[in-house]
């Protein structure tokens, strides 16, 4: 026993600065890396006491180490300070500079960013890659936009359905946004924000090009909000060469993206088919005893529970049609091949995953038969 004792006291201090330093927690968001890509977690719309959220910066950053993300920004609103009567500053740099002190000893990037914030039909904009939050602040929305631009910021426009602005829950694209869309200055669009998917957005993403957003929106705690009710946040799964900010940048710019919540993951087709594919594991294949029943143990590497539906034309043993597979867990699937193959697809449709409004993409796995 005594010696025990003795070596807890010499463990003791190790693992308390170990636990203060490690921000583990039980909800770390994973997804895997897709041919030719690093898949970076990101969620870059998120408010602190500098503008209307209610946490100090620190704890955002906290916060995004739990969730195991690789990319925040804090992009306060430019116009709108609820809190400068006790927080007063002018500076509207300084939520991130605290942001990147706390960030420096860990492995989470920090991306400067600001919400440019109106009525509609301008709305709500977030310019993140930025350098300097000051000169956005502008009375003429146009000239906000000019100088993120000038900046060499990537912009999106924050949840176009938002039913505040757009009362029938459906985005209006006005010629503010077209304007905006034709000089360069709108990148990108919400189509998931908090809990809310709009498939309206993910249309207007596809029509005029713009890269896919999805973000927490957090004013309160993550933990409040999301975690506590069995929620993910919602983040932007960005796909760049290399995980460094100009590489992150070069992504975003080039609509390399995924938005997810939950078990919805919404991208255009070049980049959810592959994560799809390559967040599902072929672990085991092989035929039961004497019978053309193909056993396969399928594992799903993501933190997203994955819904599929059978898109062969082989039929399964013993379960239906439309399955799930939860995050971190594998499934049993037995198919009907009605002969003995060497070599067959596995293909399943993805009904979370959309490609397209309402549409969802199938998979395809090459699985080959005992070697
Ligand atoms: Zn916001």
């Amino acid at each position: 026993m005594k010696h025990i004792n003795y070596l807890l006291l010499f463990l003791f201090p190790i693992l308390l600065l170990a636990q203060e330093h490690s921000h583990r927690s039980s909800r770390p968001l994973t997804f895997p890396d897709i041919p030719g890509y690093k898949t970076i977690k990101s969620d870059l719309h998120i408010h602190t006491v500098f503008s209307d959220g209610n946490v100090w910066p620190n704890i955002r950053v906290q916060e995004a180490l739990r969730d195991n993300l690789d990319l925040i920004s804090l992009t306060e609103h430019l116009e709108y300070q609820p809190h400068k009567e006790d927080i007063p500053h002018p500076d509207r740099n300084r939520s991130y500079e605290i942001a990147l002190k706390e960030a420096q000893d860990h492995d989470l990037l920090i991306v400067h960013g600001s919400e440019i914030t109106r009525s509609a039909p301008m709305g709500h904009n977030n310019a993140v890659f930025i350098k300097d939050a000051n000169p956005i602040l502008q009375e003429q929305a146009e000239k906000a936009f000019t100088e993120a631009s000038k900046q060499g910021a990537y912009v999106f426009w924050n949840h176009p359905a938002w039913y505040a602005q757009s009362p029938k829950g459906t985005p209006i694209m006005s010629d503010f946004q077209k304007t905006l869309v034709e000089k360069g200055q709108l990148h990108g669009i919400e189509v998931i924000n908090s809990m809310d998917y709009a498939e309206e957005s993910l249309a207007l993403a596809l029509e005029y090009n713009l890269t896919i957003m999805g973000t927490s929106d957090v004013h309160g705690l993550i933990d409040w909000d999301y975690t506590e009710k069995g929620n993910h946040r919602p983040i932007t799964l960005v796909f760049a060469k290399e995980k460094t900010l100009p590489s992150i940048k070069e992504a975003l710019f080039a609509g390399r993206t995924v938005a997810v919540y939950n078990d919805l993951l919404v991208g255009k087709e070049a980049y959810l088919v592959p994560l799809i594919q390559k967040s599902i594991q072929v672990n085991s294949l092989k035929y039961i005893d004497d019978t053309q029943v193909l056993e396969v143990v399928l594992e799903n590497l993501s933190s997203s529970d994955l819904i599929f539906e059978n898109a062969m034309t082989f039929s399964f043993y013993s379960k239906p049609a439309i399955f799930t597979i939860k995050a971190g867990t594998s499934e049993t699937l037995r198919i009907k091949t009605l002969e003995n193959l060497g070599q067959l697809q596995l293909e399943l449709k993805a009904l979370g995953a959309y490609v397209a409004p309402r549409t969802n993409p199938v998979i395809s796995w090459d699985l080959r038969v005992g070697q």
